[in-house]
């Protein structure tokens, strides 16, 4: 099972999330794996920044606040056997994340190894907290980082890939014997390393992905993931009100949701879980006796809907490559993927327009400008690119639902609804899968797009 970071905010949350594994230990073997406390990766991701611009004393500063929280949480809830130990070594962790933002104020440069590195105090500060809350209540556990568990990636800092089968092999080695031993192994969210011993991570929000790891190595009959929504919804429910929770969803559909819901669950988590069909529970930490959602290989009956849930990816960009003469030039998507590929941009939605006058794609805006510095310096001065056109302000809507498999009309629906409201629509996209259709709308019509979808396709509570 698997805490976000609301779910451990503050002491009477750990409390309380210590009380739910002591609860399912009684009858289950148990892997716990924690997200930072709260907004903490947050912190440190300002953190970073400020060190990068020698801007030291703001940096100091919210530093010094990270250090005080935890402790103080660490203070309330471990006992009084284990305070000691844990305060030395919640002191430590903070003493080597001072030196690393140090060292990164003084060289004015942050590569994203040393992000990753100061990103993965977040949850080397949490996790032994957890543990000793769960040890609070009567239960022996260790504290482990996810590399100590197992959990080897290669070396993409930043969104680094699992070696899943040195990852597997591993986490079953050296978790086994605790459970044997009655030890509830409580493991870092997020964190692991390269197989030289350098710490990666795997993409923000990428606890969700440690738990799935790990469940798979394990062989584990379910996989809780608690959070402090009642389960996977309709819409963010920050943005439709009248949002549902779903009951059930299928891998496949609750894969597209992921991916381009961006915030629910990590896009890639799905994937171990989805291959050995191990299902999923998401709950409310703070209302643990919901239903919440079961993400399965069944696939749900859907109510006899045809669409299931509308998502949004916020902050990316389009990139469009222009230039009459790349019609009927043959390699020209090609040499344009390959760019965007050795640069690590990933294109999150293609176009190409019939007259093959263009080609659009969808990317991170973060990524935006070097996508197209890249594109310039590989495609420009050749004859058959004009230019390179840029976008900022736009975001990724998504429509999900297996339904739409072979049901004629949905994409009239989808785009009449949302030219009722008058929203402009960029460009369009429907998955291979036919279990989605996304399309690009400018960043201010995203929360209106996503209302009138779920409106038109019935989705919330009349
Ligand atoms: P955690 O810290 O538990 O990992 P996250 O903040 O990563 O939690 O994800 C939960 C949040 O995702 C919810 O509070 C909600 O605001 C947001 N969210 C976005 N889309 C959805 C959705 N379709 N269903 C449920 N929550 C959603
Ligand atoms: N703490 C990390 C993040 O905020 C990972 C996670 O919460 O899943 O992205
Ligand atoms: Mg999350």
């Amino acid at each position: 099972m698997k805490f976000g970071g609301t779910s451990l905010a503050n002491a009477p949350r750990i409390k309380n999330a210590a009380r739910i594994i002591q609860r399912s230990s009684q009858e289950n073997k148990v892997v716990v794996v924690a997200s930072a406390i709260g907004e903490t990766t947050d912190q440190l991701v300002e953190i970073a920044e400020l060190a990068k611009k020698g801007d030291l004393e703001r940096a100091r500063k919210l530093l010094n606040r990270i250090t005080l929280s935890h402790l103080k949480i660490a203070r309330l809830v471990a006992g009084r056997g284990d305070t000691r130990e844990l305060v030395a070594r919640l002191e430590q962790l903070s003493t080597d994340l001072e030196r690393t933002m140090e060292g990164i104020a003084q060289l004015r440069e942050l590569t994203s190894r040393s992000r990753d590195y100061l990103l993965s105090f977040g949850e080397r500060l949490s996790t032994p907290i957890l543990a000793a809350a769960a040890s609070a209540v009567g239960l022996r556990t260790r504290a482990l980082t996810g590399a100590e568990a197992g959990i080897a990636t290669d070396d993409n800092f930043g969104e680094a890939k699992p070696l899943l089968e040195i990852s597997y092999h591993q986490v079953h080695q050296r978790l086994e014997p605790l459970w044997t031993r009655k030890v509830i192994p409580v493991v870092t969210g997020f964190i692991a390393a390269t197989v030289e011993g350098s710490i990666t991570t795997l993409g923000r929000g990428g606890s969700d992905y440690t738990a799935t790891l790990l469940a798979a190595a394990l062989g584990a009959d379910e996989i809780w993931i608690w959070t402090d929504v009642d389960g996977l919804m309709t819409a963010d429910p920050r943005i439709v009100k009248n949002a549902v929770v779903l009951r059930n969803i299928s891998f496949g559909e609750a894969l597209e949701l992921s991916y381009f819901g961006a915030k629910m669950m990590h896009p890639r988590a799905l994937q171990p879980a989805g291959q050995k069909k191990i299902p999923v529970q998401i709950k409310n930490s703070s209302r643990p006796n919901q239903t919440g959602t079961l993400v399965s290989a069944n696939e749900s009956d859907n109510g006899r809907k045809v669409v299931k849930a509308v998502s949004i990816i916020r902050d990316v960009g389009i990139v469009t490559i222009i230039g009459s003469g790349m019609m009927g030039a043959p390699g020209v998507a090609a040499k344009v993927f390959q760019t965007l590929g050795s640069n690590n941009v990933n294109v999150m939605m293609i176009s190409q327009g019939s007259s093959e006058a263009t080609i659009s794609c969808v990317v991170a805006r973060r990524d935006v400008e070097r996508a197209v510095r890249a594109l310039q310096l590989a495609l420009l001065g050749q004859g058959y690119v004009d230019r390179i056109a840029e976008e900022r302000d736009a975001c990724i809507i998504a429509v999900v639902g297996s339904g739409m498999k072979g049901t004629p009309g949905v994409a009239a629906r989808v785009f009449g609804s949302v030219a009722r409201k008058k929203v402009n629509v960029r460009m369009v996209a429907q998955g291979s899968s036919e279990y989605n259709i996304s399309f690009i709308v400018s960043e201010k019509d995203g929360p209106e797009a996503v209302r009138a979808l779920h409106e038109e396709f019935g989705l919330g509570t009349k």
